[in-house]
């Protein structure tokens, strides 16, 4: 149920609803939009109560959320969010970029890329400390070493960094250096995972898993949503089809498609989604034009030694121009791609 108060309700009344909703056994999830204050109650489908809070004092009208998502849908929230994060910024006309290597290999590699990329016009850096590999012969990451490198990082440089967090046991060690938390592919189903995070003052970046349909991701995000975190990226990172000229399929109807559905931004990864590194520059600016709020893309100062994903990453080089070209994109589509201060 979506509880809309009336233009003129007092922050009073708008308490009064919210405790109302929650002696309903619903959690209430208040959004102070631009018009007027609408509270989400949500929880159990049987609860038959909630139409009676139609009485309510302030209450303009009460009405069913028909997406089984229901924070995140738009019918909650009709305008785009915006997710901010130090200079980070993404969604409701601003493009964010996050860059980086796939995995932290050591300090001269991470401190060189954070400059490298933020010069091109980065806001955030990523790179992976814990990393889920397919095999476990691979390189499993650095850990916490590799996450106090990243701080590292961010301290030379003012990005905010992303990092993927695979446990829920792991999510307070990892939130202790990182501002936004990734929940990779291969976790986008792992409920106890999402719910840690949600309880997390970190924002999200939310992977979809590769064989998950868009209303499973949506589904996925609204996990998170429901456990108090609003601060959830989207990020489509290509699906697994029959095709074998790419290591994933890179489907960007996705973006329009999720901006009907939710307020919440859509980020694409064209490094994972294509698996080619000559890809990337292309679907990066492809991404832009089709609307994205954030790209996420993988970069090594020498792509050919990294430790995962190489044949993916862009050099500083490809970076900085791929940057060039999807910053005109985004002008011509209105949009801007985020900066801050050199
Ligand atoms: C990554 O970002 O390096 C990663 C492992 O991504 P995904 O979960 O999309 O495979
Ligand atoms: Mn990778």
């Amino acid at each position: 149920m979506i509880v809309v108060m009336e233009q003129n309700a007092t922050e009073e009344q708008i308490q009064h609803m919210t405790e109302r909703v929650q002696s309903l056994g619903l959690k209430a999830h208040v959004i102070q939009g631009t018009e007027r204050t609408v509270i989400a109650a949500v929880g159990d489908e049987r609860v038959t109560k909630a139409s009676s809070l139609e009485s309510g004092p302030g209450v303009a009208e009460v009405m069913p959320i028909l997406a089984p998502y229901k924070v995140a849908s738009k019918e909650l929230k009709s305008e785009p969010t915006r997710i901010k994060v130090l200079d980070y910024q993404a969604g409701a006309g601003v493009v964010g970029v996050m860059a980086g290597p796939c995995s932290v290999e050591n300090e001269e590699q991470i401190v060189s890329s954070a400059k490298a990329v933020k010069k091109a016009g980065a806001t955030a850096l990523r790179g992976g400390a814990f990393k889920p590999r397919t095999s476990p012969y691979s390189f499993q990451g650095m850990k916490e070493e590799g996450l106090k490198l990243l701080a590292l990082a961010r301290e030379e440089t003012g990005l905010a960094v992303v990092t993927e967090v695979m446990t829920s046991e792991e999510v307070d060690l990892v939130a202790k250096y990182a501002d936004v938390l990734q929940i990779g592919a291969r976790n986008m189903q792992n409920y106890r995972l999402l719910e840690a995070v949600g309880k997390s003052d970190r924002a999200v970046l939310l992977k979809r898993g590769a064989s998950a349909t868009v209303d499973e991701f949506l589904l996925a995000a609204e996990y998170v949503l429901n456990e108090g975190n609003p601060n959830v990226m989207l990020c489509e990172r290509g699906i697994r089809t029959f095709e074998g000229h790419t290591r994933f399929t890179l489907p960007l109807a996705t973006v329009p498609y999720l901006h009907k559905k939710t307020h919440l931004p859509v980020i694409i990864d064209p490094s994972h989604g294509t698996g080619h590194a000559y890809m990337v520059p292309d679907m990066s600016v492809a991404a832009v034009a089709a609307g994205a709020d954030g790209l996420i893309i993988e970069v090594h100062p020498t792509p050919e030694t990294a430790a995962s994903d190489g044949y993916q990453t862009l050099s500083f080089d490809q970076f900085e121009s791929t940057m060039a070209r999807c910053q005109k994109v985004a002008a011509a589509c209105d949009k801007e791609v985020c900066t801050m201060p050199q």
